[in-house]
């Protein structure tokens, strides 16, 4: 497994999902942002740019500038991590403002527009307002992650961003469930693993 293996969305929100961009699935780390190429398959995957964006910036960015994109995501990332963690089981309180101000100076670089185009949902013929983004050069590519961020902090509940609680397992995810019971990153990754330590635990004991 490398970074050319699907990336993992199990955050259930964008904005953790950009976090667990890093992980370790089976027994070595993967960074599925390690280079440039990798920045653009996760955005790919990720729903966060359009398709044809991304193939113009790959025929169009100059030898290592999307490497030196991903340097930078990356660098985002773990300062968000260290925001999220320090920050995850409680309310966000209202000093957190001044910390996120590096990330407020990323969003003022956006540069957003709107267009109307045909809306393909329906066969009614009527329009819909779409926004828009320019993306004048690599660098623009941050930009969408930055927005998921920006929205990530003033949408989701703190107190229900947990960490999985399996082994060594670095993933985390929003507890959107009713009875806010939710442990593992998923099943098939860590909870049938936890379950299986139980069950040999268990037999060794009788
Ligand atoms: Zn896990």
């Amino acid at each position: 497994m490398d970074n050319h293996s699907p990336a993992i969305f199990v955050g259930d929100a964008p904005g953790l999902d950009f976090l667990n961009s890093v992980a370790t699935p089976v027994d070595t780390p993967i960074d599925w942002l390690s280079d440039g190429e990798g920045l653009l398959r996760w955005l790919e995957q990720a729903e966060l740019v359009p398709r044809e964006t991304l193939v113009a910036m790959r025929e169009q960015a100059l030898p290592g500038e999307l490497d030196k994109v991903a340097d930078q995501a990356r660098s985002l990332r773990e300062w968000f991590r260290a925001f999220v963690l320090a920050r995850k089981g409680k309310p966000l309180a209202s000093d957190a403002l001044s910390e996120l101000e590096p990330l407020n100076r990323l969003l003022e670089r956006d540069e957003g527009f709107g267009r109307i185009v045909a809306d393909q949902r329906d066969e009614s013929g009527e329009f819909a307002f779409r926004p828009m983004r320019k993306w004048r050069s690599p660098e623009a590519l941050l930009l969408p992650i930055g927005e998921t961020l920006g929205r990530f902090v003033c949408t989701e509940d703190f107190s229900d961003v947990k960490a999985c609680e399996g082994h060594a397992c670095t993933l985390l995810f929003v507890d959107h469930t009713r009875g806010h019971r939710r442990r593992w990153c998923s099943m098939a990754m860590c909870g049938n693993r936890a379950k299986q330590a139980a069950h040999r635990h268990r037999l060794k004991q009788s």
